[in-house]
């Protein structure tokens, strides 16, 4: 049993990330203390299939023991090295090589962080220099999509766009620009994807033409899928036609795969299957499972060795004493090993079971969209489907519906907005996915 002290101790002293102080405070902390496979104990020994992967990372699943392994042994033999000096240690290369190899096209060189917020924020930094390095520091602009989340680290929260990011931080700064999400249940051109692709295409040209014209604009940001906005996927060729776009512009084109990296939507990459090579590409949860922190910045040849000429020997002043931590090297290693050992394979199969079983709660009157791709998907719930009518916009009924699920064995992530998310372990069996649908229908009848 969780002693009182823990609550309060928690009470009195954690700042929790994105929380309701207050609210966190009088619904006191919920401790998790052990978790094996796709199943997460409560210090009450409440046991949960864990729908969303901790944080949409613990892609490999809970308890693998080879990766344990894999960063005990490393901590053993070499538990920190810099990268600074002209130094490096054995994982950091390997891992670097082995995501080049594997990346979409020419994404040959890997810049490692220690999360997703300063991989975003590495991006800006390169983008600038890279800019400024071929003779256009006037290109300082840059363009994200509303409803898009790029991390809560100053400069990434402004290419955020969702309201609780911004309100009170003094972000986004005029540098930073939006255009309407893909958002295919809302959208107010209609659902046809050829009609969404073409109003975002239209968009992003007014928005360049606004700023000035693409001597302006140094870069457009985007991810495969929008997670933390909802899991609103786009329509098939969004991504493609707004990369080509971007192209044509000399716009830098940067896919932030921190969700969809890492088998999240079937493929390691997301651009992998859709065919497309950005110009930079940010990863971060699935390429350590979560299990320690880590993230890359993917840059191209071209990007890198523009940056790379410009400096000649003078040092380029961006990097962290953690990048490239010889332990989540070694970890992520491990995780690409496990990745195409089987997990990959295991993942799309559950995925599309996943897919299905939501689909088939479409019947519910509380269910008025089903999306995703993979392991990734969400459900929108709806007062009248006839009307989409939302939700209230409150933090209330998704507090209730996160504590009925949580009640009902099942951790997802229940959105403001009357989204729930899933981003199960990639390890999940079939019984665990079924247990999934199985739990949500039954929260949502007790919801009715
Ligand atoms: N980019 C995307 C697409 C994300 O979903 C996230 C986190 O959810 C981030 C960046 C920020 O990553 P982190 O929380 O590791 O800083």
């Amino acid at each position: 049993m969780l002693s009182n002290s823990l609550v309060e101790l928690d009470r009195a002293h954690w700042v929790h990330p994105v929380a309701s102080y207050r609210g966190h405070e009088k619904a006191g902390v919920r401790v998790l203390r052990s978790a094996k496979g796709a199943t997460v104990t409560d210090s009450a020994g409440h046991q949960m299939v864990d729908g969303f992967a901790g944080l949409w990372c613990v892609n490999a699943g809970y308890g693998q023991e080879s990766i344990v392994e894999a960063a005990a042994a490393q901590m053993r033999e070499l538990p920190y090295a810099t990268g600074y000096f002209g130094l490096g240690s054995e994982p950091a290369i390997r891992l670097a090589a082995a995501l080049a190899e594997r990346a979409p096209g020419d994404l040959n060189h890997v810049f490692f962080t220690l999360g997703g917020s300063d991989a975003v924020d590495s991006t800006v930094r390169f983008i600038r220099y890279y800019q400024q390095a071929r003779g256009k520091p006037e290109k300082d602009q840059f363009i994200s999509v509303e409803q898009g989340y790029h991390g809560s680290s100053t400069v990434g929260a402004g290419l955020t766009a969702l309201p609780a990011f911004h309100a009170g931080f003094g972000v986004p700064f005029d540098w930073q620009h939006k255009i309407p999400s893909h958002y295919a249940y809302r959208n107010p051109v209609g659902g046809d994807a050829g009609a969404i692709i073409a109003a975002s295409l239209d968009a992003l040209r007014s928005k360049v033409e606004a700023l000035g014209g693409p001597e302006r604009v140094a870069a457009f940001y985007c991810e495969p899928i929008q997670g933390s906005g909802g899991v609103l996927v786009p329509p098939p060729g969004w991504l493609k036609a707004m990369r080509e776009a971007c192209r044509a512009m000399d716009i830098l084109f940067v896919a932030d795969e921190v969700i969809t990296g890492f088998g999240r939507t079937g493929p390691l990459f997301m651009c992998e299957e859709e065919d497309i090579v950005p110009d930079l590409m940010t990863t971060a949860k699935g390429l350590t499972s979560g299990y320690v922190p880590m993230g890359a910045v993917f840059l191209s040849d071209a990007v890198y060795g523009t940056i790379a000429d410009s400096a000649g020997a003078a040092a380029i002043g961006h990097g962290y004493t953690y990048s490239a931590h010889p332990v989540s090297a070694a970890v992520g290693l491990e995780v690409l090993r496990l990745y195409e050992g089987g997990l990959l394979e295991n993942g799309r199969r559950a995925g599309a079971r996943l897919m299905a079983g939501l689909e088939a709660l479409r019947d519910h009157p509380l269910v008025g969209d089903v999306r995703g791709r993979g392991m990734l998907a969400a459900v929108e719930l709806v007062t009248d489907k006839a009307r989409k009518t939302p939700l209230p916009a409150t933090a209330e009924p998704a507090r209730r519906i996160f504590d009925r699920a949580w009640d009902n064995g099942l951790i997802i992530r229940a959105f403001a907005n009357g989204v729930i998310g899933y981003a199960p372990p990639l390890c999940c069996t079939e019984a665990e996915i079924d247990a999934i649908v199985e739990r949500t229908r039954r929260t949502l009848d007790q919801t009715l």
